[in-house]
């Protein structure tokens, strides 16, 4: 019997009468504190980019474009930009250097740019790259330092300048997010930084961006929201909100990512896909990244598998790994998200098939990993912030474990 709100409760009766596990029941009784902040004005639908103009009409100042350095100029995003902004009497400079997996260096140079040529404002056009480009050069900028500090945890003086983005995947949800993940080659690993004044002020969300995208693109990036998804749901710091989000996005992923591989202009497709990594970044907002996300920066620096797969590749052993711990709260959440996966019995294998259906090895070692280079990965992944909000205890061993159950 539970005391709650001054009236004896059993649990167990209640279990059985809604068809709750006590587990779920308990959840939604004894709610943990929790803040929750998402401040970007988002314009979402097909066909909103042509808002962009009367959205940014206000700002009047010089802006920077931040773009990769070939999708937004051939699907004539780039050009649509510039001609938003000349009709709404915006001057602008042009960015166009950013790689997958945005380096310190491309960051110091765009930043550098920005100073010179007396920037005030920051829109950036792309993938999750140009997006995260975008916030790293806005924040190195305007604060007239190097991006390097600011890795290492230095507080910024200044907020960033102000940020427009306007993704053109659909995975990172970097448009919803106070990240950006920067690449530092010579450690081989990534690094996040995070600010609440990295939230773009707008994003345009607009699903037509997004058909341009080759399959293996929309695949890799659709992995990526699904990673976030469900990392958010394990995460020590999740929210109901973070919850809620994580849960949609992993239903809409299910969904809709085999309809977009198969027809890439199938524009309800691509709209599920732009909504779940934009409601699953609002889940990382709240929860962070786990240890998947922390496992995957080297293994994309040094065999460069692009980030969502990556971190997708790793979820199945994390997975393996919680049913094993002897936590019902974690076997019940593993439970639910191999259900929306469509095996509650055995998520693992839920997702594996999954990454399967949409054409990809669900194992490391079909990409070239090899067993030899993985300890100098888990030794450098000991530090990181995302074990501590993971479930249960992640040694050196625990994570060198985890990488070899993936090979
Ligand atoms: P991406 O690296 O931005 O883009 C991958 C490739 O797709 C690039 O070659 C890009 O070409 C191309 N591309 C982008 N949009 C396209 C379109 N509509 N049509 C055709 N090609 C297109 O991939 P991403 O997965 O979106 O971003 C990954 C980065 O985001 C990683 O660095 C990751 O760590 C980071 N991330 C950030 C957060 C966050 O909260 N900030 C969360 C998760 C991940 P171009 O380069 O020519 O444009
Ligand atoms: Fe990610």
């Amino acid at each position: 019997m539970t005391r709650c709100f001054g009236s004896e409760l059993d649990l167990f009766a209640l279990s059985r009468y809604i068809n709750y596990s006590i587990v779920e029941i308990i959840e939604v009784l004894f709610v943990t504190p929790f803040a929750h902040h998402m401040p970007t004005r988002l314009i979402f639908g097909p066909g909103s980019i042509e808002r962009l103009s009367d959205e940014v009409a206000r700002i009047r100042h010089r802006c920077l474009i931040v773009t990769g350095r070939r999708s937004a100029r051939l699907s004539g995003l780039l050009e649509k930009v510039q001609d938003a902004l000349l009709s709404a009497q915006i001057e602008s400079v042009l960015f166009d250097q950013v790689e997958p997996n945005p380096t310190l260096s491309t960051i110091t140079d765009g930043a550098k740019l920005a100073q010179e040529k007396q920037i005030k404002w920051i829109l950036g056009i792309g993938g999750g790259s140009a997006l995260d480009a975008a916030k790293a050069i806005a924040l190195t900028a305007a604060n007239g330092s190097d991006i390097k500090e600011f890795v290492c945890g230095a507080r910024p003086a200044r907020p960033p300048l102000p940020l427009v983005v306007v993704p053109t995947t659909s995975g990172t949800g970097s448009e919803v997010t106070p990240y950006s993940v920067v690449t530092d080659p010579a450690e081989c690993d990534k690094f996040g930084i995070s600010n609440p004044h990295l939230f773009p002020r707008v994003a345009i969300l607009d699903p037509e961006l997004t058909t341009s995208m080759p399959e293996k693109v929309s695949v890799d990036t659709g992995l990526d929201a699904l990673s976030h998804a469900v990392e958010a749901l394990l995460s020590s710091l999740r929210s109901p909100f973070s919850d809620m989000y994580a849960t949609e996005a992993i239903e809409l992923v299910f969904k809709s990512l085999p309809s977009v591989r198969e027809d890439g202009s199938f524009i309800p497709g691509r709209s599920s896909m732009q909504l779940a990594a934009c409601l699953a970044g609002m889940a990382i907002t709240d929860a962070r990244t786990l240890v998947p996300h922390a496992l995957s920066y080297p293994i994309t620096v040094f065999y460069d598998i692009p980030h969502g797969r990556a971190c997708c590749l790793l979820l199945p052993a994390f997975l393996e790994r919680l049913s094993d711990l002897d936590d019902e709260f974690v076997q019940a959440r593993v439970t639910k998200i191999g259900g929306l996966l469509g095996n509650k019995d055995d998520a693992p294998d839920a997702l594996r098939s999954f990454m399967e259906s949409v054409g990809v090895a669900p194992r490391l070692g079909a990409y070239g990993v090899q067993d030899s280079e993985i300890e100098r990965f888990a030794k450098q992944s000991t530090g990181k912030g995302h074990l501590d909000i993971s479930p249960g205890e992640w040694s050196m061993e625990d994570l060198l474990d985890l990488y070899r159950r993936s090979l």
